[in-house]
């Protein structure tokens, strides 16, 4: 694959024109040659030469009619839809959890081409956690046989608010030797691509808005249950990250004035009652060997009466501060996420409850809950939607 070139002669008007063509299906998805002209305001004539061209230079690709949902517009087949293939660029997605990693190669179009999984011990030491994550990278790119050069933004998702002006991580117990450090510096040296650093839980919301359960949807709140709680917001289909980047800290809403000391420093925090290692400690009784997070979604899925019980019971809590929320957010969707979360399970059920109680009756009737379709992909798919969504201007394709 031939790596962008910077152009050292003028670009001409068609070149110009392929590059508006490219850039609407890359902002707007599969779209029909119709989309483009709409999109572009170029002509039907245009737009079809022009297609035709990235076509056959290899940047577009016809999607196969399957699964085709568009009304037909007349006899025979519905119009074709258009993604873009490896050749037009790529991106990397990144997504580090506690205790692993997943790294994924994809087109524009959202198009996974490879992905990774390694276990990783994310909090022992940063400079490890780098280096894995940068020879990920590399393994990545020789699997695929593409040049780094092709990769036009990487984006990393870390299980800690970020400050939205440094990218650096902010205060947070949760990864302790990452505070104050800006991942991207480090990261950016070692793959030697533009890296960003965002929040993995707001990743979690643009994934299942842009892959998951949230497509067509403007408004969701995407809600984890893991190690923490969080949640990532997504207003107007945009992410809201607050004015420094703590927007959706759900897990640190004070439920009880004289609670438990939550890691953040306050007291009876809602991720002092719910989170998974609480929800671990209370079923751990009844069972003699030690539990594991895996342990209770397969206690979950086997129908253990107390697990459910005990996850429902962390569901209504964790929703009577959510029904709060969408009080003052109005959101179309509730997502639940994290490994807990199950389709008609415990967790969702528990959630539904008690927004349905008491969130206002027509905030309660607006909104819909349900669980994620990425599982643990949400975040790392995420990744791959703002790393699309960060890359403009000229693609790969050659010159006139
Ligand atoms: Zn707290």
């Amino acid at each position: 694959m031939s790596p962008a070139r910077p152009r050292s002669r003028p670009r001409s008007h068609r070149a110009y024109n392929l590059d508006r063509v490219v850039a609407a299906v890359r902002e707007h998805g599969a779209v029909t040659r119709a989309d483009v002209e709409r999109i572009t305001e170029l002509s039907r004539a245009t737009v079809a030469a022009l297609v035709a061209r990235l076509i056959d230079d290899g940047t577009l690709r016809e999607l196969p009619a399957a699964g085709e949902t568009r009304t037909r517009t007349g006899p025979g087949r519905p119009p074709a839809r258009l993604a873009l293939t490896e050749s037009a660029g790529l991106v990397v997605g990144m997504a580090f959890g506690h205790g692993d990693l997943r790294v994924a190669a994809a087109t524009l179009s959202g198009d996974v081409i490879a992905e990774r999984h390694v276990r990783l011990a994310v909090d022992n030491s940063v400079g490890t956690a780098l280096d894995t994550a940068a020879g990920e990278f590399s393994a990545i790119l020789r699997e695929i046989g593409h040049p780094r050069e092709d990769v036009r933004n990487v984006v990393v998702g870390l299980p800690a608010p970020l400050d939205r002006h440094t990218g650096r991580v902010m205060v947070n117990n949760i990864l302790p030797g990452w505070v104050d450090l800006d991942p991207a510096d480090g990261l950016e040296e070692r793959v030697r691509r533009p890296v960003l650093p965002e929040n993995a839980v707001n990743l979690g919301a643009l994934g299942e808005m842009t892959y998951g359960a949230g497509v067509g949807v403007l408004d969701l709140v995407f809600v984890k249950v893991s190690t923490g709680v969080g949640a990532g917001l997504i207003f107007d289909g945009r992410l809201y990250r607050g004015a420094s980047g703590y927007a959706g800290e759900l897990g640190h809403v004070q439920v009880e004035a004289n609670g438990l000391l939550c890691r953040c420093g306050s007291r009876g925090c809602l991720e002092t009652l719910v989170s998974t290692p609480h929800i671990i400690a209370a079923l751990q009784p009844m069972h003699a060997d030690p539990l594991t997070t895996a342990d209770v979604a397969r206690l979950l899925e086997a129908g253990d009466s107390g697990a459910a019980r005990v996850v429902g019971d962390a569901g209504r809590t964790i929703g009577r501060s959510l029904a709060d929320l969408c009080n003052l957010l109005n959101p179309e969707v509730v997502i639940v996420g994290g490994e807990l979360s199950r389709p008609d399970g415990a967790l969702a059920d528990g959630i539904r409850e008690a927004i349905a109680r008491y969130a206002q009756p027509g905030v309660a009737r607006a909104v819909t809950v349900t669980t994620g379709t990425l599982e643990n992909r949400a975040e790392l798919m995420g990744a791959i939607a703002l790393a699309i969504r960060r890359t403009a201007g000229p693609t790969t394709h050659a010159p006139e």
